[in-house]
Protein backbone atom coordinates (compact mmCIF):
# COMPACT_ATOMS: atom_id res chain seq x y z
CA UNK A 1 0.00 0.00 0.00
CA UNK A 2 0.90 3.56 -0.79
CA UNK A 3 0.39 6.73 1.00
CA UNK A 4 0.07 10.47 1.26
CA UNK A 5 1.07 11.97 4.34
CA UNK A 6 -0.70 15.64 4.78
CA UNK A 7 0.65 18.14 7.45
CA UNK A 8 -1.91 20.08 9.47
CA UNK A 9 -0.38 23.37 11.02
CA UNK A 10 -2.75 24.86 12.93
CA UNK A 11 -3.57 27.80 15.04
CA UNK A 12 -3.25 25.60 17.93
CA UNK A 13 -2.16 22.26 16.64
CA UNK A 14 -0.21 20.44 14.87
CA UNK A 15 -1.69 17.43 12.91
CA UNK A 16 -0.65 14.99 10.79
CA UNK A 17 -2.73 12.51 8.45
CA UNK A 18 -2.46 9.36 6.45
CA UNK A 19 -4.24 8.20 3.82
CA UNK A 20 -3.84 5.29 1.58
CA UNK A 21 -3.86 5.21 -1.95
CA UNK A 22 -7.55 4.50 -1.94
CA UNK A 23 -8.08 8.11 -0.25
CA UNK A 24 -9.31 6.70 3.09
CA UNK A 25 -8.10 8.46 6.50
CA UNK A 26 -6.24 5.47 7.67
CA UNK A 27 -4.00 7.59 10.88
CA UNK A 28 -3.80 10.76 12.79
CA UNK A 29 -1.65 12.65 15.23
CA UNK A 30 -1.88 15.97 16.97
CA UNK A 31 0.37 18.19 19.02
CA UNK A 32 -0.49 21.12 20.59
CA UNK A 33 1.78 24.11 21.25
CA UNK A 34 2.42 27.37 23.34
CA UNK A 35 0.18 30.14 22.96
CA UNK A 36 2.00 33.28 23.62
CA UNK A 37 0.64 36.59 24.71
CA UNK A 38 3.43 38.81 25.26
CA UNK A 39 1.15 41.87 25.73
CA UNK A 40 -2.65 42.83 25.35
CA UNK A 41 -3.33 42.30 21.77
CA UNK A 42 -0.35 40.07 20.56
CA UNK A 43 -0.46 36.62 20.16
CA UNK A 44 2.63 34.66 19.08
CA UNK A 45 4.10 31.44 18.29
CA UNK A 46 7.61 29.85 18.75
CA UNK A 47 8.85 28.95 14.93
CA UNK A 48 10.64 26.53 15.96
CA UNK A 49 8.05 24.88 18.29
CA UNK A 50 5.96 24.89 15.22
CA UNK A 51 8.53 22.66 13.49
CA UNK A 52 9.33 20.66 16.02
CA UNK A 53 5.34 19.16 16.67
CA UNK A 54 4.96 19.25 13.58
CA UNK A 55 8.00 16.57 12.98
CA UNK A 56 6.80 15.02 16.14
CA UNK A 57 3.17 14.28 14.85
CA UNK A 58 4.89 12.93 11.43
CA UNK A 59 7.07 10.60 13.61
CA UNK A 60 4.44 9.52 15.47
CA UNK A 61 2.09 9.01 12.86
CA UNK A 62 4.60 6.84 10.74
CA UNK A 63 5.71 4.50 14.13
CA UNK A 64 2.08 4.18 15.17
CA UNK A 65 0.86 2.94 11.86
CA UNK A 66 3.39 0.41 10.62
CA UNK A 67 4.11 2.39 7.61
CA UNK A 68 7.67 2.70 6.02
CA UNK A 69 9.09 5.87 4.91
CA UNK A 70 9.59 4.07 1.04
CA UNK A 71 5.57 3.92 0.99
CA UNK A 72 5.09 7.83 1.08
CA UNK A 73 4.69 8.77 -2.20
CA UNK A 74 4.33 13.13 -1.02
CA UNK A 75 3.97 15.27 1.26
CA UNK A 76 0.70 17.97 1.18
CA UNK A 77 0.92 20.92 3.77
CA UNK A 78 -2.19 22.99 4.84
CA UNK A 79 -1.81 25.68 7.52
CA UNK A 80 -2.74 28.61 9.51
CA UNK A 81 -3.20 31.67 7.02
CA UNK A 82 -1.62 34.71 7.47
CA UNK A 83 1.03 34.36 10.66
CA UNK A 84 3.84 35.36 9.45
CA UNK A 85 7.92 34.34 10.43
CA UNK A 86 10.81 36.20 9.16
CA UNK A 87 14.15 33.77 9.38
CA UNK A 88 17.92 33.65 8.56
CA UNK A 89 18.61 32.61 5.09
CA UNK A 90 21.91 31.35 6.34
CA UNK A 91 21.18 29.49 10.08
CA UNK A 92 17.13 29.03 9.18
CA UNK A 93 17.37 30.72 12.45
CA UNK A 94 14.15 32.57 13.39
CA UNK A 95 14.52 36.39 14.04
CA UNK A 96 11.83 36.60 15.80
CA UNK A 97 8.82 34.69 17.48
CA UNK A 98 5.89 33.93 14.57
CA UNK A 99 3.30 36.76 14.49
CA UNK A 100 -0.34 35.33 14.26
CA UNK A 101 -3.11 36.33 12.55
CA UNK A 102 -5.71 37.15 15.87
CA UNK A 103 -2.45 39.64 16.45
CA UNK A 104 -3.77 43.10 16.93
CA UNK A 105 -0.36 45.20 17.24
CA UNK A 106 -0.69 46.79 13.64
CA UNK A 107 -3.81 48.42 13.71
CA UNK A 108 -2.10 51.46 13.46
CA UNK A 109 -0.09 50.69 10.59
CA UNK A 110 -3.71 49.93 9.12
CA UNK A 111 -5.03 53.11 10.17
CA UNK A 112 -2.36 55.19 8.24
CA UNK A 113 -3.04 52.81 5.16
CA UNK A 114 -6.25 53.76 4.99
CA UNK A 115 -5.36 57.82 5.85
CA UNK A 116 -2.96 57.54 3.18
CA UNK A 117 -6.38 56.51 1.01
CA UNK A 118 -4.52 52.73 -0.21
CA UNK A 119 -7.97 50.89 0.68
CA UNK A 120 -9.45 50.86 -2.29
CA UNK A 121 -6.41 50.13 -4.33
CA UNK A 122 -5.81 47.23 -2.02
CA UNK A 123 -9.48 45.86 -2.15
CA UNK A 124 -9.14 46.06 -5.40
CA UNK A 125 -5.76 44.10 -6.14
CA UNK A 126 -5.45 42.05 -3.12
CA UNK A 127 -8.98 41.35 -2.53
CA UNK A 128 -8.98 42.03 1.27
CA UNK A 129 -9.46 44.99 3.24
CA UNK A 130 -6.73 46.48 5.20
CA UNK A 131 -6.77 44.74 8.45
CA UNK A 132 -4.09 44.07 10.68
CA UNK A 133 -5.45 40.08 10.20
CA UNK A 134 -3.27 39.99 7.45
CA UNK A 135 0.35 39.23 6.60
CA UNK A 136 1.59 42.41 5.55
CA UNK A 137 1.21 44.99 8.39
CA UNK A 138 3.49 42.15 10.62
CA UNK A 139 6.31 41.66 8.23
CA UNK A 140 6.75 45.62 8.20
CA UNK A 141 6.32 45.50 11.98
CA UNK A 142 8.97 43.30 12.40
CA UNK A 143 11.08 44.83 10.32
CA UNK A 144 11.03 48.15 11.76
CA UNK A 145 11.27 46.88 15.74
CA UNK A 146 13.50 44.05 15.39
CA UNK A 147 16.85 44.83 16.64
CA UNK A 148 19.45 44.12 13.36
CA UNK A 149 16.62 43.27 11.01
CA UNK A 150 16.74 45.93 8.48
CA UNK A 151 20.78 45.23 8.81
CA UNK A 152 20.60 42.06 7.56
CA UNK A 153 18.29 42.39 4.98
CA UNK A 154 20.94 44.80 3.14
CA UNK A 155 23.46 41.66 3.18
CA UNK A 156 19.91 39.67 1.73
CA UNK A 157 20.03 37.27 4.84
CA UNK A 158 16.26 37.70 5.53
CA UNK A 159 13.49 35.48 4.52
CA UNK A 160 9.67 35.71 5.02
CA UNK A 161 6.88 33.78 4.80
CA UNK A 162 3.55 32.07 5.83
CA UNK A 163 3.86 28.97 7.80
CA UNK A 164 3.71 26.71 5.08
CA UNK A 165 7.22 28.65 3.51
CA UNK A 166 8.63 28.43 6.53
CA UNK A 167 8.06 24.74 7.49
CA UNK A 168 9.14 23.97 3.42
CA UNK A 169 12.69 25.83 3.63
CA UNK A 170 13.02 23.52 7.10
CA UNK A 171 12.08 20.44 5.91
CA UNK A 172 13.81 20.91 2.72
CA UNK A 173 16.84 21.58 4.50
CA UNK A 174 17.04 25.33 3.15
CA UNK A 175 16.89 24.32 -0.47
CA UNK A 176 13.11 25.77 -1.04
CA UNK A 177 11.55 29.14 -0.74
CA UNK A 178 8.33 28.99 -1.77
CA UNK A 179 4.97 28.75 -1.18
CA UNK A 180 1.36 28.59 -2.95
CA UNK A 181 -1.26 30.89 -4.33
CA UNK A 182 -3.67 30.79 -1.87
CA UNK A 183 -1.55 31.15 0.83
CA UNK A 184 0.03 34.13 -0.92
CA UNK A 185 -3.45 35.93 -1.04
CA UNK A 186 -3.95 36.19 2.71
CA UNK A 187 -0.68 38.38 2.51
CA UNK A 188 -2.05 41.80 1.33
CA UNK A 189 0.60 42.42 -0.71
CA UNK A 190 0.14 40.05 -3.59
CA UNK A 191 -1.21 41.23 -6.35
CA UNK A 192 -4.43 38.38 -7.13
CA UNK A 193 -5.20 39.74 -10.74
CA UNK A 194 -1.47 39.60 -11.86
CA UNK A 195 -0.66 36.79 -9.94
CA UNK A 196 2.89 38.77 -8.56
CA UNK A 197 3.93 40.80 -5.77
CA UNK A 198 2.34 43.64 -6.08
CA UNK A 199 5.11 46.80 -6.33
CA UNK A 200 2.83 49.72 -5.00
CA UNK A 201 1.72 48.26 -1.52
CA UNK A 202 5.43 46.80 -0.65
CA UNK A 203 6.65 50.45 -1.78
CA UNK A 204 4.64 51.73 0.58
CA UNK A 205 4.61 49.39 3.13
CA UNK A 206 8.81 49.17 2.77
CA UNK A 207 9.06 45.77 2.61
CA UNK A 208 11.58 44.41 0.00
CA UNK A 209 10.53 41.58 -2.58
CA UNK A 210 13.97 39.99 -2.31
CA UNK A 211 12.93 38.55 1.09
CA UNK A 212 9.71 37.14 -0.57
CA UNK A 213 8.79 33.43 -1.34
CA UNK A 214 8.27 32.24 -4.63
CA UNK A 215 4.86 31.23 -5.36
CA UNK A 216 3.55 27.89 -6.99
CA UNK A 217 -0.10 26.77 -7.93
CA UNK A 218 -0.79 24.55 -4.86
CA UNK A 219 -0.61 21.53 -6.53
CA UNK A 220 2.74 21.38 -7.72
CA UNK A 221 6.49 20.85 -6.71
CA UNK A 222 7.85 22.51 -3.93
CA UNK A 223 10.51 20.86 -3.18
CA UNK A 224 11.72 17.42 -1.52
CA UNK A 225 11.54 16.79 2.57
CA UNK A 226 14.93 15.00 3.11
CA UNK A 227 14.24 12.78 6.20
CA UNK A 228 16.52 9.56 7.75
CA UNK A 229 17.61 9.20 4.38
CA UNK A 230 14.33 9.05 2.47
CA UNK A 231 13.49 11.58 -0.11
CA UNK A 232 9.66 12.95 0.38
CA UNK A 233 8.48 15.23 -2.42
CA UNK A 234 6.18 18.45 -1.34
CA UNK A 235 3.55 17.93 -3.75
CA UNK A 236 0.62 20.16 -2.39
CA UNK A 237 0.38 23.37 -0.12
CA UNK A 238 -2.72 25.15 0.64
CA UNK A 239 -4.05 27.97 3.50
CA UNK A 240 -6.63 25.86 5.67
CA UNK A 241 -10.21 27.12 4.47
CA UNK A 242 -9.17 26.86 0.80
CA UNK A 243 -7.52 23.30 1.87
CA UNK A 244 -11.29 22.45 3.12
CA UNK A 245 -12.90 23.90 0.33
CA UNK A 246 -11.18 21.82 -2.21
CA UNK A 247 -11.27 18.42 0.45
CA UNK A 248 -14.64 18.71 -0.06
CA UNK A 249 -14.66 18.95 -3.88
CA UNK A 250 -16.08 22.14 -4.16
CA UNK A 251 -14.20 22.50 -7.94
CA UNK A 252 -17.20 24.17 -9.27
CA UNK A 253 -18.51 27.66 -9.74
CA UNK A 254 -21.61 28.44 -6.82
CA UNK A 255 -20.30 25.19 -4.71
CA UNK A 256 -20.04 26.11 -1.31
CA UNK A 257 -18.67 25.40 1.94
CA UNK A 258 -19.36 25.95 5.23
CA UNK A 259 -16.91 25.07 9.03
CA UNK A 260 -19.15 25.00 11.80
CA UNK A 261 -16.60 25.70 14.94
CA UNK A 262 -15.85 28.60 17.47
CA UNK A 263 -16.72 30.51 14.46
CA UNK A 264 -17.78 29.98 10.71
CA UNK A 265 -15.84 29.75 7.70
CA UNK A 266 -17.49 29.82 4.37
CA UNK A 267 -16.17 29.89 1.25
CA UNK A 268 -17.89 29.94 -2.60
CA UNK A 269 -15.82 28.60 -5.63
CA UNK A 270 -16.44 31.80 -8.17
CA UNK A 271 -14.74 30.09 -10.77
CA UNK A 272 -12.49 32.29 -13.02
CA UNK A 273 -14.46 35.19 -12.19
CA UNK A 274 -12.83 38.02 -9.89
CA UNK A 275 -15.86 38.93 -7.70
CA UNK A 276 -15.37 41.70 -5.31
CA UNK A 277 -17.89 42.45 -2.94
CA UNK A 278 -20.16 45.33 -2.15
CA UNK A 279 -21.24 43.56 1.40
CA UNK A 280 -17.77 43.25 2.41
CA UNK A 281 -16.54 39.83 2.05
CA UNK A 282 -12.42 39.01 1.25
CA UNK A 283 -12.24 37.94 -2.46
CA UNK A 284 -9.29 35.23 -2.54
CA UNK A 285 -7.05 32.59 -4.38
CA UNK A 286 -9.04 29.22 -4.52
CA UNK A 287 -6.59 25.70 -5.17
CA UNK A 288 -5.54 25.47 -8.43
CA UNK A 289 -4.01 22.46 -10.10
CA UNK A 290 -2.57 24.44 -12.54
CA UNK A 291 -1.08 27.96 -13.49
CA UNK A 292 -4.47 29.68 -13.61
CA UNK A 293 -6.42 30.70 -10.63
CA UNK A 294 -9.67 29.51 -9.70
CA UNK A 295 -11.15 32.25 -7.31
CA UNK A 296 -13.53 32.36 -3.99
CA UNK A 297 -15.46 34.15 -1.89
CA UNK A 298 -15.23 34.60 2.13
CA UNK A 299 -17.14 34.72 4.81
CA UNK A 300 -16.98 34.63 8.39
CA UNK A 301 -19.35 34.35 11.56
CA UNK A 302 -17.08 35.77 14.19
CA UNK A 303 -19.37 33.91 16.97
CA UNK A 304 -20.68 30.44 16.03
CA UNK A 305 -19.81 27.58 18.02
CA UNK A 306 -18.64 30.10 20.50
CA UNK A 307 -22.52 30.90 21.27
CA UNK A 308 -22.74 26.99 22.34
CA UNK A 309 -19.66 27.69 24.76
CA UNK A 310 -21.06 30.70 26.29
CA UNK A 311 -24.28 28.65 26.94
CA UNK A 312 -22.48 26.15 28.65
CA UNK A 313 -19.89 28.33 30.41
CA UNK A 314 -21.36 31.48 31.14
CA UNK A 315 -25.16 30.85 31.44
CA UNK A 316 -24.42 27.22 32.50
CA UNK A 317 -27.65 25.82 31.14
CA UNK A 318 -26.01 22.92 29.35
CA UNK A 319 -23.31 20.47 30.32
CA UNK A 320 -21.69 19.91 26.66
CA UNK A 321 -22.31 20.77 22.93
CA UNK A 322 -24.09 17.89 21.75
CA UNK A 323 -27.47 17.97 24.26
CA UNK A 324 -28.22 21.02 22.58
CA UNK A 325 -29.39 19.01 19.70
CA UNK A 326 -31.52 16.21 21.77
CA UNK A 327 -32.84 19.61 23.64
CA UNK A 328 -33.81 21.40 20.29
CA UNK A 329 -35.61 18.40 19.00
CA UNK A 330 -37.36 18.22 22.29
CA UNK A 331 -39.72 21.15 22.24
CA UNK A 332 -42.20 22.78 19.64
CA UNK A 333 -40.68 24.88 17.10
CA UNK A 334 -39.91 28.83 18.76
CA UNK A 335 -42.29 31.43 18.60
CA UNK A 336 -40.84 34.44 17.84
CA UNK A 337 -37.10 33.82 20.14
CA UNK A 338 -34.25 34.74 18.59
CA UNK A 339 -30.62 34.83 20.17
CA UNK A 340 -28.12 36.91 18.02
CA UNK A 341 -24.83 36.23 19.33
CA UNK A 342 -23.18 39.76 18.95
CA UNK A 343 -20.80 39.48 21.57
CA UNK A 344 -18.50 41.23 19.47
CA UNK A 345 -20.16 42.85 17.15
CA UNK A 346 -21.19 41.86 13.87
CA UNK A 347 -19.59 41.10 10.51
CA UNK A 348 -20.54 40.57 7.08
CA UNK A 349 -22.86 41.67 6.13
CA UNK A 350 -23.33 44.11 8.58
CA UNK A 351 -20.36 45.29 9.79
CA UNK A 352 -21.20 46.88 13.33
CA UNK A 353 -18.85 47.06 15.89
CA UNK A 354 -21.34 48.56 18.27
CA UNK A 355 -23.70 45.67 17.82
CA UNK A 356 -23.70 43.72 21.19
CA UNK A 357 -26.00 40.05 22.06
CA UNK A 358 -29.47 39.53 22.59
CA UNK A 359 -32.62 37.90 23.39
CA UNK A 360 -35.58 38.41 21.71
CA UNK A 361 -39.48 37.72 22.10
CA UNK A 362 -39.57 36.26 25.42
CA UNK A 363 -42.81 35.59 26.88
CA UNK A 364 -43.55 34.29 30.68
CA UNK A 365 -43.14 30.73 29.19
CA UNK A 366 -40.22 30.88 27.67
CA UNK A 367 -37.40 28.71 29.42
CA UNK A 368 -34.08 27.10 29.13
CA UNK A 369 -34.57 25.08 26.68
CA UNK A 370 -35.93 27.66 24.10
CA UNK A 371 -32.59 29.72 24.72
CA UNK A 372 -30.68 26.79 23.61
CA UNK A 373 -33.09 26.38 20.55
CA UNK A 374 -32.55 29.71 19.59
CA UNK A 375 -29.01 30.12 20.10
CA UNK A 376 -28.25 27.10 17.73
CA UNK A 377 -30.44 28.12 15.36
CA UNK A 378 -28.34 31.51 15.65
CA UNK A 379 -26.02 29.63 13.93
CA UNK A 380 -27.77 28.69 10.69
CA UNK A 381 -29.04 32.27 10.61
CA UNK A 382 -25.72 33.72 10.50
CA UNK A 383 -24.62 31.08 7.42
CA UNK A 384 -28.42 32.31 5.66
CA UNK A 385 -26.74 36.19 6.30
CA UNK A 386 -24.13 35.25 4.06
CA UNK A 387 -24.63 33.31 1.96
CA UNK A 388 -27.03 35.31 0.97
CA UNK A 389 -24.28 38.19 -0.16
CA UNK A 390 -21.98 35.64 -1.72
CA UNK A 391 -24.91 34.46 -4.11
CA UNK A 392 -25.56 38.47 -4.75
CA UNK A 393 -21.69 39.20 -5.36
CA UNK A 394 -21.25 36.34 -7.11
CA UNK A 395 -24.44 36.35 -9.12
CA UNK A 396 -24.28 32.45 -8.82
CA UNK A 397 -27.02 30.53 -6.79
CA UNK A 398 -26.05 28.13 -4.17
CA UNK A 399 -26.00 24.55 -5.53
CA UNK A 400 -25.87 22.81 -2.28
CA UNK A 401 -23.85 23.65 1.37
CA UNK A 402 -21.01 21.20 1.94
CA UNK A 403 -20.58 21.13 5.99
CA UNK A 404 -17.71 20.30 8.49
CA UNK A 405 -16.00 21.17 11.72
CA UNK A 406 -17.04 20.27 15.24
CA UNK A 407 -21.05 21.92 15.37
CA UNK A 408 -21.88 20.03 11.91
CA UNK A 409 -22.43 17.13 13.60
CA UNK A 410 -25.52 18.55 15.08
CA UNK A 411 -28.43 17.06 12.76
CA UNK A 412 -31.01 19.84 14.25
CA UNK A 413 -28.77 22.77 13.22
CA UNK A 414 -28.17 20.97 9.57
CA UNK A 415 -31.94 20.34 9.42
CA UNK A 416 -32.64 23.92 10.32
CA UNK A 417 -29.98 25.48 7.81
CA UNK A 418 -31.39 23.07 5.11
CA UNK A 419 -34.99 24.50 5.78
CA UNK A 420 -33.40 28.22 6.31
CA UNK A 421 -31.90 28.50 2.71
CA UNK A 422 -33.79 26.23 0.64
CA UNK A 423 -30.82 23.96 -0.53
CA UNK A 424 -29.21 20.57 0.09
CA UNK A 425 -26.66 20.40 3.03
CA UNK A 426 -24.13 17.74 2.61
CA UNK A 427 -22.40 16.57 5.54
CA UNK A 428 -19.47 13.80 4.22
CA UNK A 429 -18.44 11.09 6.10
CA UNK A 430 -15.09 12.44 6.82
CA UNK A 431 -15.02 15.77 8.00
CA UNK A 432 -11.02 16.03 7.85
CA UNK A 433 -11.51 18.21 5.04
CA UNK A 434 -8.68 20.33 5.43
CA UNK A 435 -6.23 17.99 5.85
CA UNK A 436 -7.91 16.36 3.36
CA UNK A 437 -7.57 19.00 1.03
CA UNK A 438 -3.77 19.19 1.35
CA UNK A 439 -3.59 15.35 0.88
CA UNK A 440 -5.50 15.71 -2.69
CA UNK A 441 -3.58 18.11 -4.15
CA UNK A 442 -0.30 15.93 -3.27
CA UNK A 443 -1.91 13.19 -4.41
CA UNK A 444 -2.88 14.92 -7.85
CA UNK A 445 0.22 16.62 -8.59
CA UNK A 446 1.70 12.89 -7.86
CA UNK A 447 -0.34 11.23 -10.28
CA UNK A 448 -2.30 9.39 -7.82
CA UNK A 449 -5.59 10.55 -7.83
CA UNK A 450 -7.28 13.20 -10.42
CA UNK A 451 -10.58 15.34 -9.60
CA UNK A 452 -12.98 12.68 -10.69
CA UNK A 453 -11.02 10.03 -8.15
CA UNK A 454 -12.09 12.67 -5.10
CA UNK A 455 -15.29 13.52 -6.18
CA UNK A 456 -16.13 9.80 -6.24
CA UNK A 457 -14.24 9.24 -3.26
CA UNK A 458 -16.36 11.68 -0.85
CA UNK A 459 -18.91 9.55 0.87
CA UNK A 460 -21.82 11.57 1.68
CA UNK A 461 -22.42 10.81 5.90
CA UNK A 462 -26.08 12.91 5.77
CA UNK A 463 -27.81 14.58 3.12
CA UNK A 464 -30.56 17.28 4.84
CA UNK A 465 -32.89 18.62 2.45
CA UNK A 466 -35.26 21.74 3.20
CA UNK A 467 -38.68 20.39 4.52
CA UNK A 468 -40.47 23.94 5.01
CA UNK A 469 -42.61 25.63 2.45
CA UNK A 470 -41.22 29.29 1.39
CA UNK A 471 -43.87 31.48 3.11
CA UNK A 472 -42.32 29.71 6.72
CA UNK A 473 -39.14 30.29 5.27
CA UNK A 474 -39.61 34.16 4.90
CA UNK A 475 -41.29 34.33 8.54
CA UNK A 476 -38.75 32.72 10.59
CA UNK A 477 -36.41 34.82 8.72
CA UNK A 478 -37.98 38.05 8.97
CA UNK A 479 -37.76 37.66 12.46
CA UNK A 480 -34.26 36.94 12.46
CA UNK A 481 -33.44 40.41 10.25
CA UNK A 482 -36.36 42.20 12.92
CA UNK A 483 -33.69 40.87 15.70
CA UNK A 484 -30.60 41.69 14.11
CA UNK A 485 -31.89 45.46 13.41
CA UNK A 486 -32.62 46.08 16.64
CA UNK A 487 -29.39 45.28 17.92
CA UNK A 488 -26.96 47.39 16.01
CA UNK A 489 -25.40 50.35 16.72
CA UNK A 490 -26.30 49.76 20.50
CA UNK A 491 -23.01 51.13 22.08
CA UNK A 492 -23.84 54.18 20.59
CA UNK A 493 -26.13 56.94 21.95
P1 LIG B 1 -12.40 25.00 16.23
O1 LIG B 1 -11.63 24.26 15.18
O2 LIG B 1 -12.83 26.38 15.86
O3 LIG B 1 -11.78 24.91 17.60
P2 LIG B 1 -14.25 22.75 16.08
O4 LIG B 1 -14.41 22.51 14.64
O5 LIG B 1 -13.48 21.76 16.90
O6 LIG B 1 -13.80 24.22 16.38
O7 LIG B 1 -15.74 22.86 16.71
C1 LIG B 1 -15.93 23.13 18.05
C2 LIG B 1 -17.05 24.13 18.22
O8 LIG B 1 -18.27 23.55 17.81
C3 LIG B 1 -17.22 24.53 19.66
O9 LIG B 1 -17.43 25.91 19.71
C4 LIG B 1 -18.45 23.78 20.14
O10 LIG B 1 -19.19 24.55 21.04
C5 LIG B 1 -19.23 23.54 18.87
N1 LIG B 1 -19.85 22.20 18.84
C6 LIG B 1 -19.22 21.01 18.89
N2 LIG B 1 -20.11 19.99 18.81
C7 LIG B 1 -21.33 20.56 18.71
C8 LIG B 1 -22.66 20.05 18.58
N3 LIG B 1 -22.91 18.72 18.55
N4 LIG B 1 -23.67 20.94 18.49
C9 LIG B 1 -23.43 22.27 18.50
N5 LIG B 1 -22.21 22.80 18.62
C10 LIG B 1 -21.16 21.97 18.72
Amino acid sequence: MKYIVALDQGTTSSRAILINEKGELVGIEQKEFKQIFPKPGWVEHNPMEILSSQIKVFEDLIANNNVSFDSIISLGITNQRETIVLWDKDTGKPLYNAIVWQDKRTSNICEDIKKEGLEKYIKENTGLVVDSYFSATKIKWIIDNVDNVKNKIKKKKVLAGTVDSWLIYNLTSFKSHVTDFTNASRTMIYNIRTLSWDDKILDYLDIPKSILPKVLPSSSDFGTFEYKGFKIPIRGVAGDQQAALFGQACFDNGMVKNTYGTGCFLLMNTGKNMNLSSNGLLTTIACSTSNSVNYALEGSVFIAGAAIQWLRDSLKIIKNASETERISNSIDELENVYVVPAFAGLGAPYWDMYSRGAIFGLSRDTGRKHIIKATLESLAYQTKDIIDVMERDSNLKLKSLKVDGGACKNNYLMQFQSNLINSEVLRPKIIESTAMGAGYLAGISSSLWDKDKIVSNQKIDKKFNSKIDSIKRKILYKGWEKAVKRTLNWLEN
